[in-house]
C-alpha cells in the first residue's frame, strides 16, 4: 500500500529514504511535533464543535504529553511539553484570526484509500491512502448558479506553506482520494491552509471534462510515483541520490549513500572532478545542519568540550541597535547646530532611517564614511571616533551563539 505521506519522501528527498523508512531507520521527529499537536487541537476542536475550544486545547495537550499519539497505529512516545504548547498555541492563534473559522458539518482526519482501479476500498484493501486532515460538504452560489462540492482541507504549520502547497503530490493524492469517494460532487475545493500565517490558498476543481481530464493526469502523475516507490533493486533496496535533496532528509546521518559520498578522506582518489565535490559538498551541509540540530538541543545548558574548544551554544557580547539608533546616526551625520529643531522638521528622514533598522554593520559603515573617507577629509583619528559612535548608538548584550569555539 501507498501512503501519501510516505510517498513524499520519494519527492523531497530520494526513493532510498524510503527504504530507510520501511526498515524503521531512526529518525528525528522533532520537527513534526508542534505540528502533530496543532492537528490534535484542530481535530477536537471539530469533533466537537459545541466545546470551549480552549478547554478541548488543553485536554488535547495533557493527552499528548503524558500518552502521545500513535501514527498508524504505532505508538508514540509523549511529546514535550514545550513542542505540544506550542501546537496548541499555533492552533488557537489560527482559531481566533481566522473569520471563517471552522464548520460544525467537517470531519477532521478522514482515511480514505482506493485500489489499484482507483475505486474506493477499505484501509486493509487499499493500494493508495490517505489521511486528509479535514472533509467537508461546500457550496458555490452566484447569482444565476449553485452547486455543491466537497471541501479537502490541509492544515500546514511550516512558515514556508505558500500557494505552490496546492500542486504538491500530497495534494493531488487527496483530490483524487475524495473524487473517488464522492462521485456525486459537483466541484472539490482544495485548500491548503498556513495556520500560522493565517492564510488559506484555494482551489475549486470542477467535475466536468476539463476537471477529469486533470484528474486522469493526475492518476499518472501518482502513479509514475508509486512505480518508483515499487522498483526496488534485487538488495530490496531503492536507489540513492546524494545531493541537495540530502538538505532537510530525516536519515542524512544514517543514510550509507550519504556516508559514502563523504570526501575522500584518505587521500586513495588523487584528483576529485568538481561535479564530485559538488555533490559532496551538498550532503555534508546536509549532515552539518542535521548534527547543529541535535547538538543545539544538547548544549542548551552548557557548551560540550572537546579537545581544542567547545562546541555548542555559548555566551557571547553582541551590539544592539537601540530605539535611539537612528537619531543617534542621524545626529552625527548632519551635525546640525540646533538638534531639537532639526528633528522636528525631519520627522521623514528620521522615519526613514529608523525604518531601515541600522544595525552593527550599518552603523560601523556610517562611523567609516562620516571619519574615514567623507569628501576627501580623512580625519586622524577615525577608529577612535568611529567607535565613540557605535557605544553610543548601539548597546552590548549577551546572547546564545551556536558555533565550534577553539580554546
Ligand atoms: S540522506 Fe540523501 S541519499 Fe540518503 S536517503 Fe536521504 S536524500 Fe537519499
Amino acid at each position: 500500500m501507498h501512503r501519501s505521506t510516505t510517498l513524499n519522501l520519494i519527492l523531497n528527498q530520494c526513493p532510498f529514504a524510503l527504504t530507510l523508512y520501511e526498515a524503521h531507520t531512526p529518525r528525528d521527529r522533532d520537527v513534526f511535533q508542534s505540528g502533530i499537536a496543532a492537528h490534535a487541537v484542530l481535530q477536537a476542536v471539530i469533533e466537537h464543535p459545541d466545546e470551549d475550544p480552549k478547554a478541548l486545547a488543553e485536554s488535547a495537550v495533557r493527552e499528548l504529553v503524558t500518552k502521545g499519539r500513535g501514527f498508524y497505529g504505532v505508538p508514540e512516545p509523549p511529546m514535550d511539553v514545550h513542542a505540544a504548547t506550542e501546537g496548541r498555541d499555533v492552533a488557537l492563534r489560527w482559531l481566533a484570526r481566522d473569520f471563517d473559522g471552522i464548520d460544525p458539518r467537517w470531519k477532521a482526519e478522514v482515511m480514505l484509500s482506493v485500489d489499484r482501479e482507483w475505486n474506493p476500498c477499505a484501509h486493509d484493501k487499499a493500494w493508495l491512502h490517505a489521511i486528509v486532515d479535514v472533509v467537508g460538504p461546500c457550496e458555490y452560489e452566484d447569482e444565476d448558479f449553485a452547486a455543491d462540492g466537497v471541501l479537502v482541507k490541509d492544515w500546514k504549520t511550516s512558515f514556508a506553506t505558500d500557494d505552490g502547497a496546492l500542486d504538491s503530490i500530497q495534494q493531488k493524492i487527496q483530490a483524487v482520494l475524495v473524487a473517488a469517494h464522492y462521485p456525486d460532487a459537483a466541484f472539490i475545493r482544495r485548500q491548503v491552509t498556513s495556520l500560522r500565517m493565517v492564510r488559506t490558498y484555494t482551489h475549486d476543481l470542477w467535475m466536468d471534462d476539463e476537471g477529469a481530464e486533470t484528474l486522469a493526469q493526475w492518476r499518472t502523475d501518482i502513479e509514475h510515483v508509486c512505480a518508483q516507490a515499487d522498483a526496488v533493486g534485487p538488495d530490496g533496496k531503492r536507489p540513492a541520490r546524494p545531493g541537495p535533496r540530502c538538505g532537510g532528509c530525516p536519515y542524512v546521518l544514517r543514510c550509507e549513500a550519504a556516508r559514502e559520498a563523504r570526501p575522500p578522506w584518505d587521500g586513495e582518489e588523487e584528483w576529485v572532478h568538481p561535479g564530485d565535490i559538488a555533490v559532496r559538498y551538498a550532503v555534508m551541509v546536509a549532515m552539518v545542519a542535521e548534527m547543529a540540530k541535535t547538538l543545539r538541543h544538547a548544549t542548551k545548558e552548557a557548551p560540550i568540550e572537546v579537545d581544542g574548544g567547545t562546541v555548542g551554544i555559548s555566551i557571547i557580547e553582541q551590539r544592539k541597535p537601540t530605539p535611539e539608533t537612528a537619531a543617534t546616526l542621524a545626529r552625527a551625520w548632519f551635525d546640525p547646530d540646533d538638534w531639537n529643531a532639526w528633528e522636528r522638521e525631519n520627522p521623514e528622514v528620521l522615519g526613514m532611517l529608523a525604518a531601515m533598522k541600522p544595525g552593527a554593520a550599518q552603523v560601523k559603515a556610517i562611523g567609516g564614511a562620516l571619519y574615514q573617507s567623507r569628501g576627501a577629509n580623512k580625519i586622524d583619528d577615525w577608529r577612535e571616533r568611529r567607535e565613540a559612535l557605535m557605544g553610543e548608538a548601539l548597546r552590548v548584550v549577551e546572547s546564545g551563539r551556536f558555533g565550534v569555539q577553539k580554546s
